[in-house]
């Protein structure tokens, strides 16, 4: 896993809300230098930890219909009908439903026409019911993950131990390691100054 630490998770958070806010005022929120937030992303993309940096989309301004479409079918078709309907551009989320009722549900956005062919673009073999129905208002979450959750958990490069409270952050060899109190830190460095040395 990863190792962030409370500054990283801060900017993370900055941007999630807003891809483009700018360095400055991201350093000037947290109480940091612009080149600091610089490095951070920097080495957040590298890492992995940003993939890329999006925009949402209001697709009802742009003549986009959005609809629910619902397939209710043999239990024995339920996967070649998925794998058909993720094939097909229009089809951005599915979810099979363990209910006998409805065994596929899917939300479907794109040009009306495309999305009420969809019935005639799939093999419709031990389908029971397909019904397509346009949505009107959507509400959605943001997907955005607390980032001041747990689900981050800092652990000293040194002990192992779950790190409390504010990490030591100690740069060795250009890399970030963190430590859960500077007798680790002190303990670690000696431990890889005599690594290095036998290098
Ligand atoms: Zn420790």
């Amino acid at each position: 896993m990863i190792e962030l630490d409370n500054l990283d998770v801060k900017i993370l958070a900055y941007l999630q809300g807003n891809s483009r806010e700018s360095f400055q005022e991201i350093a000037k929120c947290c109480l940091t230098s612009v080149p600091t937030v610089k490095s951070r992303v920097d080495r957040m993309l590298e890492l992995g930890i940003i993939r890329k940096f999006t925009i949402d989309i209001d697709n009802s301004k742009l003549g986009i219909t959005e609809a629910i479409l619902l397939v209710n079918s043999k239990p024995g078709a339920v996967s070649r009908i998925s794998e058909e309907l993720r094939g097909l551009e229009e089809v951005k989320e599915l979810y099979v439903t363990s209910d006998s009722d409805t065994a596929i549900v899917s939300r479907v956005a794109g040009d009306m026409q495309r999305i009420l062919a969809i019935q005639e673009r799939i093999n419709l073999t031990d389908v029971n019911n397909i019904r397509i129905l346009s949505v009107k208002n959507a509400f959605r979450k943001d997907s955005n993950i607390p980032l001041a959750s747990s689900s981050i958990t800092l652990t000293c490069s040194y002990c192992d131990k779950k790190v409390a409270g504010e990490a030591v952050r100690k740069k060795f060899d250009d890399k970030d390691y963190f430590f859960c109190c500077t007798t680790c830190q002190g303990e670690f460095e000696k431990k890889y100054t005599k690594l290095l040395a036998k290098v």
